[in-house]
């Protein structure tokens, strides 16, 4: 009998894709970083929870390239396969897609934090159409991307974590600062929009 055998690989595929995504990732958000910093923000929500989110965001966004370019969390290694690596770099690809529409999209209205900018509109076009957080949408898919991807039990499921952390303390107080602001426009665009999947939730 032929049992089917897939050998563990070499995990510098992996780590190719990982370093490439994460320099599209930086790229991607530079531009708008450097705009959001010229304007001016009108009412602002950075709590100290929030900057400690923000603080375990980049935390777990450096992770992966420590994994990368040291060996120090090696004793966490698990060996690659295949198929993950093929899912996890599609599903970074898509990640990253959707994380250039929604900033395109979102344009000026960006911001790290929770904020309102001065001139502040309600974006209901292009990517925010589908969903309200196409852009947390984004973060999570690149998350989910790495874990398949990353044959790591630290630095893999780190991002995804973080993400989820993140969504958890924030959705709600964001929509509850876009409700304010936007009012009854705001609680129309979230009456015919779902959050983060389009049809489900
Ligand atoms: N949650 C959104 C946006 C993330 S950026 C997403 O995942 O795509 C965070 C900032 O975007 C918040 O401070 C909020 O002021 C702003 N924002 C969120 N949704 C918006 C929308 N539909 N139109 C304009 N600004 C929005």
């Amino acid at each position: 009998m032929t049992a089917l055998r897939i050998d563990a690989m070499n995990p510098w595929l992996a780590k190719a894709v990982v370093l490439v995504a994460s320099i599209v990732m930086v790229l991607i958000r530079a531009p708008h970083g450097k705009r959001s910093r010229t304007l001016r923000v009108a009412k602002s929500r950075k709590g100290p929870l929030e900057i400690a989110l923000l603080a375990f965001a980049w935390i777990a966004f450096f992770v992966p390239i420590l994994w990368i370019v040291t060996p120090w969390l090696g004793f966490a290694d698990f060996p690659l396969y295949p198929v993950p690596l093929v899912i996890g770099t599609v599903v970074l690809a898509f990640g990253l897609w959707l994380f250039h529409r929604s900033h395109v999209d979102l344009g000026a209205n960006w911001s790290i934090t929770l904020e309102i900018r001065e001139s502040h509109h309600l974006v209901t076009e292009g990517v925010y159409r589908h969903v309200r957080h196409p852009m947390y949408l984004a973060l999570l898919l690149y998350g989910l991307g790495q874990a398949a991807l990353i044959p790591n039990w630290v630095a893999g499921p780190l991002y995804a974590v973080a993400m989820v952390l993140v969504f958890a303390f924030r959705l709600n107080p964001e929509e509850e600062l876009m409700t304010e602001h936007f009012k009854g426009e705001y609680e129309a665009y979230a009456a015919r929009t779902k959050r983060l999947i389009p049809g489900i939730w």
